[in-house]
């Protein structure tokens, strides 16, 4: 995919691939900054839960660190946030969850996809192959070059997920593959593994213009962090029949989605 067609109100991507009873999305560009220091943050989450038909939000705003939380755990609140990289939402003694983990390279280094799974498996009364996932790519590996130090860390067990990169000592990760692995490691099926190959670095969208039928050809799709952009994307994920959109901010980094419904 090296475009999509945004209408003027469709702000959000990644249509269902047939996924039953779940919603996802992606913010993009034209739905505008969704940083939690932007002042504007609590109504454009406001305006989300209403497209989502979410009764309250729980924000997550990742560090970069392996902390995984349980939403049980937080606040009740319209929006509750949560400074983790990642969020498990379930019911006691339920086998529907669904969570969102936010996997850079250094959180998938620290082993985030393995603890995600193993806390699922703890608290919900299901085995892996019951687990479904969805890896939203974030950057791909043809615009993440990294250094030989983001690279030693996943050579050795991964390193068909890294390519030589066109300098000397870079090389061009590949973060979905990395964290499809891992799933595979842990029991998830492939057939039940979709990755979203939407790049937060090249791609870009025609916008049309409905009164005066303009294309701008040229438009990013989603704010990057590799382009020095301070602006951020929101992934969002919702169970269809619970209450709760979990959301989480994203400049370059990949989300992995697992649920069972
Ligand atoms: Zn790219």
């Amino acid at each position: 995919m090296n475009n999509c067609v945004l209408s003027n109100q469709q702000q959000l991507i990644i249509p269902s691939q047939g996924e039953k009873n779940i919603q996802i999305g992606l913010t993009t560009r034209q739905f505008g900054d969704c940083r939690i220091e932007n002042s504007e943050h609590d109504l454009k989450i406001d305006q989300l839960m209403r497209i989502f038909q979410a009764d309250e939000c729980v924000r997550m705003v990742p560090n970069h660190k392996p902390k995984i939380m349980l939403s049980l755990v937080l606040e009740s609140d319209k929006i509750k946030t949560a400074n983790c990289d990642g969020i498990i939402h379930f019911k006691p003694k339920q086998p529907e969850f669904v969570s969102l983990i936010h996997c850079g390279w250094k959180t998938i280094a620290e082993n985030i996809v393995e603890k995600a799974v193993k806390n699922i498996l703890h608290w919900c009364p299901i085995s892996s192959r019951d687990i479904k996932a969805i890896i939203y790519g974030g950057i791909c590996q043809s615009c993440y070059g990294v250094e030989f130090g983001v690279a030693e860390q996943f050579q050795l067990e991964y390193s068909d997920c890294l390519q030589a990169g066109g300098e000397k000592g870079k090389y061009q990760l590949n973060l979905s593959k990395l964290i499809q692995k891992k799933l595979l490691s842990k029991g998830i099926n492939r057939a039940n593994i979709r990755i979203i190959d939407i790049c937060s670095h090249h791609h870009s969208f025609k916008h049309i213009n409905a009164s005066y039928r303009y294309i701008w050809d040229d438009d990013s799709l989603l704010f990057s962090h590799r382009r020095g952009e301070p602006e951020r994307n929101l992934v969002l994920v919702k169970l269809k029949n619970d209450p709760t959109l979990i959301a989480g901010t994203t400049g370059n980094c990949p989300y992995l989605i697992l649920y069972n419904t």
